[in-house]
C-alpha cells in the first residue's frame, strides 16, 4: 500500500459477537485502557458539493491502533463500546478532538468547512449531552455551525425523548444528519417533525445504484423527498464517476466516498482537500 492509505487500512477480525466470551471480555479491557493510553485516533473522508466539487465538509472516523492486533475496525469495536458504556467518554473524546482540530484548521488559516461527528445511541440518550458539547464548543471556540452531529433513524425511536433531544442540540447552533438513511426505521412521520437537517443515502443504496434499479429508484427517491422537506441530501459510499453522475442527475447535493477520498488522517486531509482563506478573511 502507498504512504496516502497508511494508518487508514483496517485488518478483518473475527466481528466482537462471533468472539469467544474470553476474547471478548480481554478485548473489552483494552478498550477500557484504549483511551489513556492514546490508542484512539482520528481519520478525515471529505464531503464534497456536486454542484461546484467543493469540499465542504469532513467526517470524522474514529480508528483504534491496538498494541498487539493493530487497528481494529469501529464495526468491530463501537458496538462493545456501546454495550459496555465505554462509549459515552470514547464519544466526548472524538468530540473534543475532532472540534479542536477543526478549530486548529481555521486558526491556521484555512478555509472553514463542517466536521461531521458520529454519535452513538447511549451518548444520545445522555441527558446532559446538549451541555457537554456546549462546553466543548465554548472552551475551543468553534463555531456550532461548523459542527453536524449524525445520528441514526433507531435513535429516534423513541420519539418524545429524540425530539427533546434534538431540539436542544439544534438550538446549540449545530447541523444534525441522518445517518445511513433508508436501512433502519423510517417513519415519514418523524422526518416531518424532527428538528434536522440532513439525510445521508446509506452506502448500501448507492453502491449498487448503477446494477440495481430498485436501488436507483431508492437514491431518487430519497433525494427528491429529501427536496421536498428542504433537508440537505448526502450519498454515501460514492465509488465510481458512473455513481456520481447519477447522483447529479438526481440533484443530490453532496457526496462522500472512495472516488473522491478514503478516509485519511489530518496532516495528509490538510494537505489535500483544505484551501487556504484570502488574506483577511480568517478569524
Ligand atoms: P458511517 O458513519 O456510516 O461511516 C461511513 C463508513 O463507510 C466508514 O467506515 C467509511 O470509511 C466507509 N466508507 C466511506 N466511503 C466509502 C466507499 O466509497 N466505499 C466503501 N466501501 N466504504 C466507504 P468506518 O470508518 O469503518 O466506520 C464504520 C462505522 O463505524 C461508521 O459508519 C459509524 O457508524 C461507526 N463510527 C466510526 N467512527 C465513529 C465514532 O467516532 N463514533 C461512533 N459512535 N461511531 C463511529
Ligand atoms: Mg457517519
Ligand atoms: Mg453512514
Ligand atoms: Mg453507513
Amino acid at each position: 500500500h502507498n504512504a496516502k492509505e497508511q494508518g487508514v487500512e483496517i485488518r478483518r477480525y473475527i466481528p466482537a459477537m462471533q468472539m469467544k466470551a474470553k476474547e471478548r471480555l480481554k478485548l473489552e479491557n483494552d478498550l477500557r485502557r484504549a483511551l489513556e493510553r492514546n490508542e484512539f485516533f482520528l481519520v478525515y473522508q471529505p464531503k464534497v458539493l456536486l454542484e461546484t466539487e467543493e469540499i465542504v465538509g469532513m467526517e470524522a472516523l474514529l480508528r483504534w491502533n491496538h498494541p498487539k492486533r493493530g487497528l481494529v475496525s469501529p464495526a468491530e469495536f463501537i458496538p462493545l463500546a456501546e454495550e459496555s458504556g465505554l462509549i459515552v467518554p470514547i464519544g466526548e473524546w472524538v468530540l473534543k478532538t475532532a472540534c479542536l482540530q477543526n478549530k486548529k484548521w481555521q486558526l491556521a488559516g484555512y478555509v472553514p468547512i463542517c466536521v461531521s461527528i458520529n454519535l452513538s445511541m447511549r451518548q444520545f440518550l445522555q441527558p446532559n449531552l446538549a451541555g457537554r458539547i456546549h462546553t466543548i464548543l465554548t472552551d475551543i471556540g468553534l463555531d456550532p455551525c461548523y459542527v453536524d452531529l449524525e445520528i441514526t433513524e433507531s435513535m429516534t425511536l423513541d420519539k418524545e425523548t429524540a425530539f427533546d433531544q434534538l431540539k436542544r442540540l439544534k438550538e446549540l447552533g449545530v447541523f444534525i444528519s441522518i445517518d445511513d438513511f433508508g436501512t433502519g426505521y423510517s417513519s415519514l412521520h418523524y422526518l416531518k417533525n424532527m428538528p434536522i437537517d440532513r439525510l445521508k443515502i446509506d452506502r448500501s443504496f448507492v453502491s449498487e445504484v448503477m446494477e440495481d434499479s430498485n436501488n436507483a429508484a431508492i437514491v431518487s427517491t430519497i433525494t427528491s423527498m429529501a427536496h421536498h422537506l428542504k433537508l440537505k441530501v448526502t450519498a454515501e459510499g460514492v465509488e465510481n464517476k458512473e455513481q456520481l453522475q447519477f447522483l447529479r442527475e438526481q440533484h443530490c447535493h453532496e457526496a462522500q466516498g472512495f472516488l473522491f477520498s478514503k478516509p485519511i488522517q489530518p496532516a495528509e486531509f490538510e494537505a489535500i482537500f483544505l484551501k487556504k482563506a484570502p488574506l483577511g478573511a480568517s478569524l
